[in-house]
């Protein structure tokens, strides 16, 4: 740690100290970047509070720079951005904040620092730098924000029942800083959470998202989730996902804790370096098991076609939760109904066309599968997971072997409708899809090669077969096929 945080030595701090003493408003480098100025993490947003006119200070310092950036005005919040080469400055004024119970938006007066620290969400967030003549560079610390640093706590400066009423989006944050950052987060403050989690209704589902996301990306998210389970707000805000918590008993069989694997298979995910929508595949794999459970006597617990139905629910949950419906969603939607097929493939004997059958349906994706599977495999028995990621290698070389034998992974079938309908001059019709669907097969099954020369005949013996007449026999595929 970086103890007293020190203000970067750069000519920018020194401009904006200069203005704002020329407009007689006294200034401060506050929250966010100074938290990490302490913590020694990278952080290019710097936000500056001035008591008096934000805006002007801002423009104020505009017209001192050398390349005189343009100055974004957002007159709605009393703020201002300033871009630099290397910082994104913010200018407000100090305010004091005074709120309804319907809202999560203040009325918002001009108020003194000490009023603007008195409404930051937690004390680590309350610090601040002079950037006044007399003391230029002094930390301001009102509510020990730097002990709480040192001791990796998260708390509120006021009440936390009153900063969390106020603006219910801060347990949202209280829970995300926690895991960023990995620290605990104080009794009183997490008891509020817990008090005050109805009011999270009132925020929108965007920003909660925002946090979630940001929770999803720290570096062992599992431990945000076990503190959004334990404050009772995880049913609120992705009720099925805490549905996957319990264990349920009949005699000798119990089955394992859904939410805690799931935990277990996201943090592992995270070692593969994954992105945030790996993440969400790893989070939404076994999704649906609540909803597939069943108890048979002579198996035990059984989830059958959980993986169908968690796919199936993927885009309704994405449209709940706000995240982009686009390819993203596809992809983790995929990942989520072929979980299970790896490890079927270890389990038999592994043919060339049960591996090309999936390297077809997972096209691109295949790499992110197998990351997903080998993550799923959570068992607390070390041999048997070794067990396990050896047949994965198999199950990875084969995948290689088949991929540079026939490249099926972004595969576009060479026998197109088109060509079905011209060779037996059909019209578009259920036979023509039935006709691409037996090529397709073929050439998942190895019968056939995905190349013209191969296919094509193919085709014409099936549809002598079936008794159709060729109407016009291709010499090769059409151009832009
Ligand atoms: P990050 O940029 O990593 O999200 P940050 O702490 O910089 O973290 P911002 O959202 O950029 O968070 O906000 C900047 C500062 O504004 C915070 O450090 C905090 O002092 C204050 N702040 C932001 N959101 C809130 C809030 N909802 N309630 C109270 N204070 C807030
Ligand atoms: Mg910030």
């Amino acid at each position: 740690m970086n103890l007293p945080p020190q203000l970067p030595d750069l000519p920018l701090f020194r401009t904006i100290a200069d203005a704002a003493q020329e407009l007689g408003y006294p200034a401060y480098v506050i929250g966010g970047f100074v938290r990490d100025l302490a913590l020694q993490r990278p952080s290019k947003d710097v936000d500056v509070v001035c008591v008096g006119d934000g805006i002007q200070l801002a423009q104020a310092v505009g017209r001192k720079l050398p390349n005189r950036p343009r100055v974004t005005v957002f007159k709605n919040f009393g703020t201002a951005m300033l871009p630099t080469p290397d910082i994104e400055l913010e200018f407000v004024g100090a305010r004091k904040e005074s709120y309804r119970a319907e809202s999560r938006k203040p009325e918002v007066e001009a108020g003194t620092l000490e009023e603007d620290l008195a409404r930051r969400d937690f004390t680590i967030n309350a610090l601040g730098l002079s950037l006044n003549a007399e003391d230029f560079g002094a930390l301001v610390d009102r509510y020990n924000g730097i002990q709480d640093l040192k001791d990796g706590i998260i708390r509120t400066p006021l009440d936390p029942d009153i900063t969390f009423s106020d603006d219910p989006l801060r347990m949202m944050r209280a829970i995300r800083f926690a895991t960023q950052l990995n620290f605990d987060i104080d009794p009183d403050t997490f008891d509020a959470i817990a008090r005050n989690k109805e009011r999270i209704r009132i925020v929108s589902q965007e920003r909660i998202t925002t946090e979630l996301n940001k929770i999803i990306m720290a570096p062992k998210p599992s431990y945000g989730f076990k503190l959004l389970f334990a404050s009772g707000l995880l049913p609120l805000i992705f009720p099925k996902m805490a549905l996957l918590q319990g264990v349920e008993k009949r005699g000798q069989h119990a089955h394992k804790d859904n939410f805690y694997h799931t935990l277990q298979v996201l943090d592992n995910v995270v070692e593969t370096r994954a992105d945030l929508w790996l993440r969400w595949a790893a989070i939404l794999h076994d999704i649906a098991k609540p909803a597939t459970k069943r108890f048979d006597p002579k198996v035990g617990w059984t989830f059958h076609g959980h993986e169908d139905k968690g796919a199936r629910w993927t885009p309704n949950i994405f449209a709940d939760l706000k995240l982009p419906l686009g390819e993203e969603m596809r992809m983790v939607q995929k990942l989520v109904r072929l979980h299970l097929r790896p490890i079927a493939l270890v389990k038999e004997t592994v043919t060339d066309s049960a591996v090309r059958r999936l390297l077809f349906e997972a096209g691109d994706d295949i790499d992110n599968l197998m990351k997903l599977c080998r993550a799923d495999i959570t068992s607390k028995d070390h041999q048997r997971v070794a067990r396990y990621l050896r047949n994965f290698d198999v199950v990875e070389q084969k995948l290689r072997e088949v991929e540079e034998k026939d490249h099926l992974r972004n595969f576009k079938p060479v026998i197109t409708g088109e060509i079905i309908m011209q060779t037996f001059g059909l019209a578009p019709s259920k036979a023509v899809g039935e006709l691409k669907d037996a090529v397709l097969e073929a050439i998942l099954d190895g019968q056939v090669r995905n190349e013209f020369g191969e296919a094509y005949p193919w085709l014409l013996a099936l549809g002598q077969r079936k008794g159709l007449e060729v109407k016009q026999e291709l010499a090769a595929p059409p151009a832009g096929e």
